[in-house]
């Protein structure tokens, strides 16, 4: 759930640049004369999303101009994401929008696709207005449902709008047992309103971060097998300590919420693990 910086386009350069080479005239036409229209569009998005409340624009609303969801879906497939065609370009920039190519759902999957953070299906006014547009991993497209949110309490956190970067939402616990293995979950001690607790734990349950950050802790702790092993013959548990510590520490400066902060935070803070003779 990272922020992204907002992107440097509008639904007018869109429809624009899609309709350059549409054969058909009078289609052309009526995408081009339903702009204001979009850009209109676009304002009452950036307006909601700015306080959390894209909830509040209604699902299955016809468009002007008898522009279809149809037409539109096929308007951004044929022409803004497919390789060769006018829009490419941009459908590229918008997915080179996060840092290392990084999903900013998951904060940890490769980006290979888009989102609508408001489904296609239901909003054709926005399936070409790139803040609903989120470069995302396919597993966290699959894995957000096309469904329209009913309240401010299930909208997902929004890369564009929404920073929780530095609230420390992410949490785990070890179990303590052979192999030792942690369980990621949203904290429960945390000072933000209960709305945007509520939008965390929603993402965090539908994209199944819990179960995608404890493989990959358990693929870290296998790793360290032998460096622990080293450090705590020579050094004891305050070597290992301060050895997890110091990724610790590091991982946080990147980022607060990553699943590796929180593996080494919860490993350095772990008495059994930071004691044991062998592992
Ligand atoms: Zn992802």
């Amino acid at each position: 759930m990272r922020k992204l910086k907002f992107p440097d386009l509008n639904v007018k350069e869109c429809i624009e640049t899609c309709v350059l080479n549409l054969q058909d005239i009078s289609k052309k036409q009526k995408y081009l004369e339903t702009i204001p229209y979009f850009l209109e569009q676009e304002k009452v998005y950036i307006d909601y999303a700015q306080n959390g409340q894209l909830n509040n624009i209604p699902s299955n609303v016809s468009i002007q101009n008898n522009i279809t969801n149809l037409d539109m879906k096929k308007l951004y497939k044929s022409k803004f994401a497919h390789k060769g065609q006018p829009g490419y370009e941009l459908y590229n920039q918008i997915k080179s929008i996060p840092a290392n190519g990084i999903c900013p759902l998951c904060g940890h999957r490769q980006v290979s696709t888009i989102d609508h953070y408001l489904p296609q299906s239901l909003y054709t006014s926005y399936i070409l207005t790139p803040v609903n547009m989120i470069p995302a991993c396919a597993d966290c497209n699959k894995n957000k449902l096309d469904e329209a949110s009913n309240s401010e309490d299930e909208n997902f956190i929004h890369p564009y709008f929404d920073d929780i970067e530095n609230i420390p939402w992410l949490d785990a616990s070890l179990i303590e047992q052979e192999p030792p293995c942690l369980v990621y979950r949203v904290s429960t001690d945390l000072n933000i309103s209960n709305t945007l607790k509520n939008r965390i734990k929603r993402q965090f349950i539908a994209l199944k971060l819990s179960e995608l950050y404890s493989i990959m802790a358990a693929e870290v702790i296998s790793g360290l097998k032998y460096h622990l092993n080293k450090i705590a013959m020579t050094e004891g548990t305050d070597g290992v300590r301060r050895y997890l510590n110091e990724h610790y520490e590091s991982y946080k400066e990147y980022h607060v919420n990553s699943w590796q902060t929180v593996a080494y935070k919860t490993l350095a803070n772990n008495d059994w693990f930071c004691n044991k003779k062998s592992y």
